[in-house]
């Protein structure tokens, strides 16, 4: 009978409880300065049998003590009742209820991968006939999915230079329904504008959808002005490159509206991430603070001495970088610059070779992806943007010999400096 009485309508209690509470939080930080990871903080759980981990909701069903509560929650009557798995589960929002507060959301919902997350989203606010301004600069995948996917639907997308409000503005149409772009562009390390870029989208009364992915903390584009804020999970904020995973956070009013049973996106697409998997998400999410510390601790080291070793290099906590003092207007700043660097190594067989080298040498992976305990590095122009042709590619800056690189949570970053620099000179970049 004990168990019996920790069904559903126990948990709406306690589930109202806590984001009663988010939100009074939120409410009292939010216009003095936003504090993302003091939120995150003070997220803590009792699992059901008293663990410092919640328990891991192990069902893809619920049951109701009371027929009439499974037809109000049908019927959208009844909120906070556990239904069905593809709708919500504990696990899952125990998630969301993190992601949320470190993006000072009132809510969040997380999807199986950022692929199912961004789709969600844009499908969710776009139908056919309508039109989307984006950033051109943007993950490959979000590119392949604007440019060739959509069209189908008959959903058509402006891309444009996400740095020039000008043209953005210039791009919105009657039909225009969202503004999207990344806060730090894949891979080429360009800044938005997010406060201004949201004073454009309200104006014309859209929404700015903003993929937050490559600054979790570092950024807080919800805090700026954007309405929809998207991560890839699978990058920095799982940082043990064992699963994929996305979240979307934004008003309680739209992560609702995505979850509705009759016409919402996540619901009906079904990109649910599944419990085993947001539990163990979750546990990770507790040391991002300080790996984000670190990866940008670590990036900067790197930066500032190839940088003076007289290396192509990229990295917004640079002051040789375009958008150096944009990013510092925006940013939390004891999270840094980040963890990405772009080095040209001048051609592709340069980069190749160094790549290689490096792996060799123990100094990281030559692999895809981002935010792992090991620096990665590729050539984004072969690998991740391989969807922008060639012509596009070089328009954009995107040259055949960028390499990309995330910098890893090395303990002796010097050693990794003088190995990183060894190989450049071994390989004629330097
Ligand atoms: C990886 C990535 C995505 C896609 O996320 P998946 O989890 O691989 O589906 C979206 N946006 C950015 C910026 C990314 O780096």
């Amino acid at each position: 009978m004990y168990h019996r009485n920790i069904c559903c309508e126990c948990i709406i209690l306690q589930y109202n409880y806590l984001f009663h509470r988010l939100k009074k939080f939120n409410i009292s930080t939010m216009n003095t300065t936003f504090k993302p990871a003091d939120l995150m903080q003070d997220n803590q759980h009792f699992g059901e049998f008293g663990g410092v981990n919640p328990s891991i909701s192990d069902s893809a069903t619920y049951t109701f003590l009371h027929a009439q509560t499974m037809m109000d929650t049908f019927e959208g009557k009844q909120g906070g009742c556990y239904l069905y798995s593809r709708h919500s589960s504990p696990s899952n929002l125990y998630l969301c209820e993190a992601l949320a507060a470190m993006e000072g959301t009132e809510d969040a919902n997380v999807t199986g991968s950022g692929m199912g997350a961004i789709t969600t989203t844009i499908l969710q606010i776009c139908g056919a006939g309508d039109h989307i301004v984006s950033a051109r600069t943007i993950y490959g995948g979000t590119y392949a999915f604007l440019k060739n996917f959509i069209p189908k639907l008959n959903i058509k997308t402006s891309f444009v230079d996400i740095t020039s409000l000008a043209k953005v503005e210039a791009a919105i149409q009657p039909n225009t329904k969202m503004l999207y772009c990344e806060v730090m562009s894949n891979p080429l390390l360009e800044i938005a504008n997010v406060p201004e870029l949201a004073k454009i989208a309200k104006k014309h009364n859209i929404p700015l959808v903003v993929d937050n992915t490559f600054s979790p903390l570092i950024m807080s584009p919800y805090q700026m002005g954007a309405n929809v804020v998207i991560h890839s999970l699978t990058k920095f904020i799982n940082g043990m490159n064992d699963t994929v995973g996305g979240v979307v956070c934004a008003s309680k009013d739209f992560i609702n509206a995505t979850k509705s049973v009759n016409d919402g996106a996540a619901m009906l697409l079904g990109p649910t991430m599944d419990s085993f998997r947001s539990s163990s998400v979750l546990k990770n999410t507790h040391t991002l603070p300080v790996r984000m510390k670190k990866h940008s601790e670590n990036a900067m080291y790197i930066s500032e001495r190839l940088e003076k070793d007289g290396a192509r290099i990229v990295y917004p906590g640079l002051k040789s970088h375009k958008d150096h003092e944009l990013f510092k207007s925006m940013y939390n700043a004891e999270f840094g610059f980040g963890g990405m660097i772009t080095i040209d190594a001048g051609t592709l067989e340069k980069a190749d070779a160094f790549m290689e080298m490096m792996q060799d040498r123990k100094l990281g992976y030559l692999a895809v992806s981002l935010g792992f305990y090991k620096t990665l590095f590729n050539a984004p122009g072969t690998g991740t943007s391989s969807e922008v042709p060639l012509d596009e590619q070089v328009e954009m800056g995107l040259t055949q010999g960028l390499v990309r690189f995330s910098m890893g949570l090395d303990n002796n970053i010097e050693r990794t400096y003088q190995g990183i620099k060894q190989c450049m000179i071994e390989t004629g970049i330097l």
